[in-house]
């Protein structure tokens, strides 16, 4: 992790309305008070449904938090008939830093194919927010030993088009699909092989320097009594947490991991 600022950011999936959301906020910048959070050192972001980021953005903005956050998705489109869509021009208008790519549970509930992730990551650049693009293996794959090999294929597929000066400040999100949500994490060795796999990829496709600058996460029931183990890995840089980044207590734990 050497030179790389850990991101812990908190994936609220379909969860918290924008009362809710407001209320988190405020306890999750409260408690990294409190415990004098230096951001600079660890970097926290929160990643709210679509409907909560314009109360996000004004408490951020208004209260000058620290705090950074984004959305779960895009529309690869930049505007026109696509009902239900959201444009990355809208996030980036709303103050978004970041915007989840390539979710599983995207790509399995809409059938998000590869192609369609990477016209998202090229939306993402072309408005000025960084994509947080998710990778993982079912179980299936895993207990055949094929998890390195699937994920250096997503990734390969999403990161057509995307330019050195790009990819230099991507995330990538090491989620393993048999562990999210289910309580069963990766162990830190697991993390660790398919982290350590992802930066030589983005070694061989851009270089060791960018290979060097970009943080890659562990995601899958990431929790306060797990996180300080997979953290202690040399390539893991962060989290991206879902369930347990709607209890702003233990979410701020897990930002906290150096404690
Ligand atoms: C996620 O939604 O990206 C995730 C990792 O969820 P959980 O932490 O609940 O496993």
């Amino acid at each position: 992790q050497v030179g790389r600022v850990p991101l812990m950011a908190g994936n609220w999936k379909m969860n918290l309305d924008h009362f809710q959301a407001t209320h988190l906020v405020q306890k999750l910048d409260w408690t990294l008070r409190d415990a004098k959070h230096d951001h600079t050192a660890v970097e926290v972001a929160v990643l709210p449904p679509f409907t909560d980021l314009r109360s996000v953005q004004t408490l951020v903005e208004g209260d000058k938090l620290e705090l950074r956050y984004g959305a779960q998705d895009l529309s690869p489109h930049t505007s026109g008939a696509y009902t239900g869509d959201i444009s990355g021009a809208f996030l980036a208008k709303l103050g978004c830093t970041y915007v989840v790519v390539g979710h599983s549970e995207r790509r399995e509930g809409h059938g998000e194919t590869d192609e369609v992730v990477g016209a998202k990551v090229r939306a993402a650049y072309a408005h000025g927010l960084t994509p947080i693009l998710c990778c993982g293996e079912a179980l299936e794959v895993r207990k055949e030993g094929g998890q390195v090999e699937h994920v250096v294929a997503q990734l390969r597929a999403a990161l057509e088009g995307v330019t050195k000066e790009q990819a230099a400040t991507i995330v990538i999100a090491y989620e393993p699909i048999w562990a999210i949500g289910t309580g069963e994490v990766a162990t830190p060795d697991d993390a660790q092989e398919v982290c350590a796999a992802v930066r030589s990829l983005l070694a061989d496709l851009y270089g060791g320097d960018v290979a060097d600058a970009v943080r890659v996460l562990y995601g899958g029931s990431v929790k306060a009594n797990n996180v300080a183990s997979i953290m202690a890995q040399e390539d893991v840089d962060g989290a991206l947490v879902g369930g347990a980044s709607i209890d702003p207590t233990e979410f701020a734990s897990i930002c906290r991991y150096r404690d």
